[in-house]
């Protein structure tokens, strides 16, 4: 079946001119235009095989109805594709997730669903087509071993992004599994302190209102910690963030005692790893003017390569090639806001200097294929000839 399905994947994902920039030492050239491109972007292995396994399930089960519990990746191309493949979105108005039943299939995305939902599912005698990524599947395994030995997971995670969800959920299927979610410096310093020198209980509780497992209690919870991450989060900062923990529990207990209190595994994908590395290179290595981000804006290693790289150089994350609408004039999501505000954008007009060479940078996140990354391309270099 897969081989049934590579010429279409072929046809809907792959980019000519992509491959061309590949073969020219990733840089594209157009009068006073360079593009260069990251060495690793676009689609990981995980979102490769969840597309594969969609569109491989659609010919596998004909004159059946067949489900997405929600985006497969978060790429509205991608989406919008499979639904005019025919495959239907429970996350869509008018959908029925209640209707499911035996003969219908379901297929599950690459960052994961809940406990809850899985079993839900399996109950309903559907099939299920699973496309979790090992990646993912990694770091479940991690959480159950902690809660089986006691530990809370503490994951640095956006606590509304399924992933982290289907992985906090992970910790709940031992009866003394517990997690917290942590966004980002700020909020781990806060369970930090707590950790150091105790402190209101009820305010720490309304700190972190819906991202503790029900019944937590800082004071019980936060003895052994073990730290976990959604995979896409920005790895300099997984890494800072579980030194913080370190540190913090070495000051509570002794740093004899550390390994009773404290774990750690490296859980951000290969994948999100590699992408943040060329994007650290292609700014060490290339005089940039400014840097193109292309994905999703609700594609958190797309959001975290935006804000890397807004650190460094001039930086518009964009979600599509019509983004960029003239060079006066481009549409983009401001870097940093907040995942849940998906589809904000704002408008910044001569993003492009009107002479002179112009360098940009342009790397694109793990769910973003390549087709759009070509159009991409192309599209600069319309919009600079053109003028
Ligand atoms: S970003 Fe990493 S964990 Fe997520 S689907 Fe891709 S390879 Fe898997």
């Amino acid at each position: 079946m897969k081989e049934a399905v590579a010429d279409e994947l072929a046809a809907a994902y792959d980019s000519r001119i992509v491959d061309e920039v590949r073969a020219t030492d990733f840089r594209y050239q157009s009068g006073r235009l360079t593009i260069h491109l990251a060495r690793e972007f676009g689609f990981c292995y995980g979102v490769d095989r969840a597309v594969d396994y969609a569109y491989q399930a659609r010919r596998r089960f004909p004159g059946h109805n067949v489900f997405l519990t929600g985006e497969i990746i978060h790429n509205p191309h991608v989406n919008d594709r499979l639904r005019a493949g025919g495959i239907r979105f429970l996350s869509d108005p008018g959908e029925d997730a209640h209707a499911i039943g035996p003969g219908d299939v379901v297929i599950l995305p690459a960052f994961g669903v809940t406990v809850e939902e899985m079993a839900r599912l399996s109950d309903l005698g559907c099939t299920l087509v699973d496309t979790t990524c090992g990646s993912v599947l990694n770091v479940w395994k991690n959480v159950i071993r902690y809660a089986r030995d006691g530990f809370t997971s503490v994951i640095h995670g956006k606590v509304k992004h399924e992933e982290t969800r289907a992985t906090a959920s992970q910790a709940l299927k031992h009866p003394n599994g517990r997690f917290l979610v942590v966004l980002d410096r700020d909020e781990a310093a806060i369970v930090c302190g707590y950790i150091r020198r105790g402190g209101d209980r009820g305010a720490f509780l309304d700190r972190f209102r819906g991202a503790v497992s029900p019944g937590f209690e800082p004071d019980r919870d936060l003895e052994r910690i073990g730290c976990a991450n959604q995979t896409t989060m920005l790895m300099s900062e997984s890494l800072e963030i579980g030194e913080m923990f370190s540190a913090a529990m070495k000051d509570r207990y002794g740093a004899e005692r550390l390994g009773e209190h404290f774990r750690a595994f490296d859980t951000i994908c290969t994948a999100t790893q590699e992408r943040q590395d060329a994007v650290v290179a292609l700014l060490d290595e290339c005089r940039l003017d400014l840097m193109l981000v292309v994905g999703g804006y609700n594609s958190s290693n797309t959001c975290n390569l935006a804000r890397m790289c807004a650190d460094r150089v001039r930086t518009y994350h964009i979600a599509e090639p019509e983004c960029l609408v003239s060079t006066g004039e481009i549409r983009h999501r401001p870097i940093g806001a907040p995942s849940t505000t998906v589809g904000r954008e704002e408008v910044t007009s001569e993003w492009f200097a009107a002479a002179g060479p112009v360098a940009i940078g342009l790397t694109a996140g793990a769910s973003t294929p390549n087709n759009i990354v070509g159009q991409v391309i192309r599209r600069v270099g319309e919009l600079v000839n053109r003028q």
